[in-house]
């Protein structure tokens, strides 16, 4: 484990391994095999890397992200471990010449799609070479009920009946029991040890608001909050992904659409141009996924509502890979309530198939109307638990108010009930207000018991009551007639008076001075010199053809601004600076920190 330890200092410039890095590592590198699930960010890749340097010979790592390879490679490369990778999209010559390099041992690491490792030849090839370990990375694209679903990985089983004296080592993050359980048999992987590391994200903040005025907020919500930061904005129809991405770049941010109707030769371009440039928005569906491997992601915006936790969870935790502050904020509204659920009764399937499509969306309403802990319900949801909560959720932060909406309720109720259940949102809350409209007078509604009978809340006041009665499902959503509201048999109890219900009180606007805010930097951090110091890096990052956090990660920045070393062997101590970096860049880091402090 020592020789685990040394490589984590001078080979990664890190100076403890994360549990439980280091049970993975001793497993693998005494020649165990193992499943980790880990969430994203955890740290998956130290635990084949450090084995696969810890023991004689090369680390094959199996991954389906062909894009991401030249990258990690590259990263690999900078910190002085001899990587290579092997894919469709290297030249015949190139190709050969790795294959030497790993016949003749000169190799540390080597990626391989999983496509090229099951062909007969690649095989072959690798039971003459001296082999550390597989790696099967995002392991989960064994399962055919995921989203991820690659019909190589299932040939993968062959890995032990070829090579059962190699250790291997399956990495995922996704969380299901199924999916573990697919993975362990398709990958025979029975014997392994098994890691499962907590799903929680504590450096990511989660909120959810209302949606009043969908680009106005997320304008004012980049503006202050993060100002030349990378991050996502979701969106659910590849028009809108346009649309917002045209506004953001004429408010003067570097934003791109990204969707499934864009060529795939644009959709490269604006994906390199997201890990490469600095300060980039990339507005996507959810064709933007697997694969996006930047540390950097300081927030992913959702102005539309995932239809299940599952989605929300992976698609958040597309932020703050490096555990940095991200966010993770969303704005939802009625609209998008009755959206969903008209989008899920009419969706193809069976009634079973229905149903389960409408219990997952109801957990994501019911974690976007919940006045408790966001994270706690979140781990809950996936089967873990928070004893406490977390402090760093919109409801943690800013505690929300409710009311006995009781009353409200009922008579919202009633009046779909009295209007024949064939309205929708607009019309009820007018009856209920007892407007003079021209519907209410076409159909005679101004002499129904409701009319008029609310006049005590107003109509943001009403549609809120109304969203939450349709989130907890005492109310559905007519497909026939858009939008038109029907009663559930959930209401009976509360229609006769033989229950109470609390309602989420909607804050109004949130006045900035109230909000928290979060600084993208420490506050006592010196602008001027981070500035400098990004310069540099993205000077050399552009020299070497590298995003600029391969150079190094914005906490290593960080930590040169606080601690302002100003010899050599302070700067290596600094967390990312490994005996490699500290040899290829130390002089230059310090010399622009030693030129700043002279100014
Ligand atoms: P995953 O593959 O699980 O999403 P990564 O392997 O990319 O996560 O690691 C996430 C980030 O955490 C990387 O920037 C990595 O360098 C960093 N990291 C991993 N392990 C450690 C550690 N023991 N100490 C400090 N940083 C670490
Ligand atoms: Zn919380």
């Amino acid at each position: 484990m020592n020789r685990a330890t040394e490589i984590l200092n001078n080979v990664f410039g890190y100076s403890a391994f994360r549990p439980p890095q280091d049970q993975i590592i001793e497993t693998v590198v005494t020649g165990g095999d193992a499943l980790v699930l880990m969430p994203t960010g955890g740290g998956k890749s130290l635990c084949y890397q450090i084995p696969a340097l810890a023991r004689a010979g090369c680390g094959v790592v199996i991954s389906p992200l062909i894009a991401l390879m030249q990258d990690q490679v590259s990263a690999l490369k900078l910190l002085g471990v001899k990587a290579s990778f092997l894919n469709s999209t290297l030249d015949p010559a190139t190709a050969r010449q790795v294959e030497e390099d790993l016949l003749a041992g000169e190799l540390d690491l080597l990626y391989i799609a999983p496509e090229r490792l099951t062909q007969e030849r690649t095989l072959q090839m690798l039971e003459r070479s001296p082999i550390s370990l597989f790696a099967i990375d995002e392991a989960h694209c064994v399962s055919q009920w995921g989203h991820d679903f690659r019909a190589d990985y299932l040939q993968l089983s062959l890995l032990h009946q070829r090579f059962s004296q190699i250790p291997r080592i399956a990495l995922t993050a996704t969380a299901d029991a199924r999916t573990r359980g697919e993975i362990i048999t398709r990958l025979d992987l029975g014997e392994a040890a098994q890691f499962i590391a907590g799903f929680d994200r504590p450096n990511i903040r989660y909120r959810i608001a209302l949606k009043h005025n969908a680009k106005q907020q997320l304008l004012r919500f980049l503006k202050e909050e993060h100002p030349g930061d990378a991050g996502i904005v979701y969106c659910l129809s590849r028009k809108k992904t346009e649309d917002v991405a045209f506004y953001l770049q004429q408010q003067g941010f570097n934003a791109l659409p990204y969707h499934a109707g864009l060529s795939g030769a644009v959709r490269a371009d604006y994906q390199a141009r997201f890990l490469r440039e600095e300060a980039v928005i990339m507005v996507a569906t959810i064709a933007f996924g697997m694969g996006i491997d930047k540390p950097d992601v300081r927030f992913v915006a959702h102005l539309d509502m995932p239809k299940t936790v599952e989605a929300y969870y992976q698609e958040t935790g597309r932020a703050g890979r490096d555990g940095e502050p991200a966010d993770a904020w969303m704005i939802y509204g009625l609209q998008d309530v009755i959206k969903l659920r008209q989008m899920m009764e009419s969706s193809e399937g069976s009634e079973e198939h229905k149903r389960a499509e409408q219990q997952r969306l109801n957990a994501m309403l019911g974690l976007c109307e919940i006045t408790t802990c966001r994270r706690q319900a979140l781990l809950n949801y996936f089967g873990e638990n928070l004893s406490e909560s977390c402090g760093n959720c919109d409801s943690c932060l800013e505690p929300v108010d409710t009311w006995d909406g009781t009353e409200a309720a009922r008579m919202a109720l009633s009046a779909v009930y009295r209007t024949g259940q064939r309205f929708g949102v607009a019309h009820l809350v007018d009856v209920l207000r007892g407007a003079e409209s021209d519907k209410v007078f076409q159909f005679d509604h101004q002499h129904l018991p409701t009319y008029g009978v609310g006049k005590d809340l107003d109509n943001n006041q009403w549609r809120s009551v109304f969203r939450q009665l349709v989130a907890r499902g005492y109310l559905s959503v007519d497909l026939e007639r858009f939008g038109a509201l029907r009663l559930e048999e959930k209401c009976r109890p509360l229609l006769r008076g033989e229950e109470q219900i609390q309602l989420r009180r909607d804050s109004a606007r949130k006045s900035a001075a109230k909000r928290q805010t979060r600084t993208p930097l420490p506050v006592d951090i010196d602008v001027a010199l981070w500035e400098a110091l990004r310069d540099c890096r993205r000077e050399l990052a552009e020299q070497q053809g590298v995003p600029p956090y391969v150079i190094f990660h914005d906490r290593t920045l960080q930590e040169m601004c606080t601690i302002l070393p100003q010899s050599l062997s302070q700067f290596g101590r600094i967390t990312g600076v490994g005996e490699r970096k500290l040899e290829k860049y130390g002089q230059t880091f310090l010399q622009v920190i030693e030129d700043h402090l002279a100014a």
